[in-house]
């Protein structure tokens, strides 16, 4: 499948300010955000999020769009002030290691 990766300026959870972002669709799905500064990457799964959102709103935010527009920035932006925080992931270095150590919660 084919990825597209775009930049946007999104608020990082992790750095606590507005960074620079790579946002990676594979397909027509938003499958990965990932701070450029600190590197803590979200992982998107999607029919998690339904229970969250408008699918209208999913829609919008998920399909594959022709090129990063404002609009869609500040989509973003709602969407990732508004995540859940059991959605969002460790930050993707830490994650890369964690993952093959638990299978389930672990605190800080
Ligand atoms: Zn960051």
């Amino acid at each position: 499948m084919m990825t597209t990766k775009m930049e946007a300026e999104l608020f990082c959870l992790h750095c606590k300010e507005d960074t620079p972002h790579t946002v990676v669709y594979v397909g027509q799905s938003l499958k990965r955000i990932k701070c450029n500064k600190c590197g803590s990457a979200l992982e998107i799964k999607k029919d998690k999020l339904i229970e969250h959102y408008a699918v209208d709103f999913i829609e919008r935010v998920f399909t594959k769009p022709y090129r990063m527009t404002k609009e869609l920035e500040g989509d973003l932006k709602k969407f990732i002030i508004s995540l859940p925080i059991r959605i969002i992931t460790k930050p993707y270095r830490i994650a890369k290691e964690v993952e093959d150590l638990i299978s389930g919660r672990k605190d800080e």
